[in-house]
């Protein structure tokens, strides 16, 4: 007998073609009428710029197996991650760094200078931060955090930093040298065809059939197991409440030439109702010039609806809550695992993604037996 595999992302692609390895079959289902679930790219018909359609998504990571297994099924091209910020119209670069500090208070500050004057800026007297706000007055002083967090935080995740705990803001958000790569992974990079025919790749396997537009509760075929990689509310059909997401809307704009010379400029002000612009081309240095035309994208970030895409796990006390009850349920279902970044109900960068679907099927590979199949 089969297995059945819900969603076609990343976390259902690469335990399909584990599995798949070693011979045993699936059907890989998506709602979707594509692959790559939220990371599916697709180029953009007027402007011919490939668009990443549920948001930009830039590849790193610090894991061998991730890179050496990616490497595998796409090329990928070098790519450094620099965001710049429109705080107040004037232009900064990002992460906060030697750079930022010197361009917002005017000064030529050394490594040294900057970081005994950053530190004379911030709440020494906060000794364990155990929110958002505090985490970021603690280490950046009330000016930096005015400018690049607060009003960004606030847009984002639609309550105050005060309300959110410290663990979002998880490293010291700043640098005291110009290094402005956003990634601290040593691989970095973006694929040539996009992440959709990275994707495609990894499912171009004889055992696998892929079926799109298709809901797992509408199958009615038997299975030897069920890797489950849509939101775990869902599987319960809602039974206990929804966890919460947020949502985003991306909203088009076509232009002629470069927009905005780079690829995400960030707008942590709050009197500018979106929280970024990117600009699709830009990801793709190695042929942004070969088009006439660009396409950008302003983000606005809001709660997720019943109708709306979930995008980021809340994850407030309510949520973890409602989580452990949905996760004690998932304990219970016999030859289901639930997987992924809707499945578990976290944010999972793509690498980790990667990571965990090969944990999930060495396990299941571990304890199976062909003969009781
Ligand atoms: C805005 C944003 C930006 C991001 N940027 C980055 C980045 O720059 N770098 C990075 O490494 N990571 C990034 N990520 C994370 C990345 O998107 C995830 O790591 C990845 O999408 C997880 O893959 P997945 O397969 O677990 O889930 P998904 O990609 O969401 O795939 C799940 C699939 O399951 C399908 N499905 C769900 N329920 C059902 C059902 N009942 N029946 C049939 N099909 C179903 C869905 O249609 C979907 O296609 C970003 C995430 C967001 C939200």
């Amino acid at each position: 007998m089969r297995v059945c595999i819900v969603g076609a992302g990343f976390s259902g692609a690469v335990i399909a073609r584990m599995l798949a390895e070693k011979d045993i079959s699936s059907l890989v289902v998506d709602e979707r009428n594509h692959l790559a679930g939220n990371c599916h790219t697709e180029r953009d018909s007027e402007t011919g710029v490939m668009v990443h359609k549920y948001g930009p998504h830039i590849f790193h990571t610090g894991i061998e197996r991730v890179w050496k297994f990616i490497n595998q099924h796409g090329v990928m091209m070098p790519y450094v991650n620099r965001v710049k910020a429109n705080v107040a119209n004037k232009i900064y670069s990002l992460p906060v760094n030697l750079h930022t500090i010197n361009q917002f208070f005017g000064e030529a500050f050394s490594p040294a200078e900057a970081r005994a004057f950053v530190e004379s800026k911030a709440r020494m007297d906060i000794d364990e931060p155990q929110t958002f706000e505090e985490q970021a007055l603690r280490f950046v002083g009330n000016d930096l955090y005015e400018a690049f967090f607060k009003g960004y935080t606030r847009k984002q995740w639609g309550c105050e930093p005060s309300e959110l705990p410290a663990s979002i803001l998880k490293r010291l958000p700043l640098r005291f040298n110009y290094d402005d790569n956003y990634f601290n992974h040593p691989y970095q990079g973006m694929p040539r065809d996009g992440y959709t025919a990275i994707v495609a790749s990894i499912l171009d396997h004889p055992k696998i059939e892929i079926r799109l537009g298709g809901r797992h509760e509408d199958l009615t075929e038997d299975f030897a197991h069920t890797f489950y990689s849509g939101p775990l509310d869902r599987y319960f059909n809602y039974d206990l409440g929804r966890l919460g997401y947020r949502t985003l809307d991306f909203v088009p704009e076509r232009a002629e030439g470069d927009y905005q010379g780079t690829a995400v400029i960030n707008y942590p002000d709050e009197s500018v109702p979106f929280t970024r612009i990117s600009e699709h081309k830009h990801f793709a240095p190695w042929e942004a010039d070969s088009f006439d035309k660009t396409i950008v994208f302003r983000e606005y970030s809001r709660l997720c609806g019943p109708d709306d895409v979930p995008y980021y796990p809340i994850r407030m006390v309510a949520e973890t809550q409602l989580l452990e009850q949905y996760e004690a349920r998932a304990a219970q279902e016999k030859n289901v695992t639930f997987v992924g970044r809707l499945g578990t109900y976290q944010y999972l960068d793509m690498d980790v993604t990667i990571d965990r679907a090969m944990d999930v099927a060495e396990a299941y590979l571990a304890a199976y037996s062909p003969v009781e199949a």
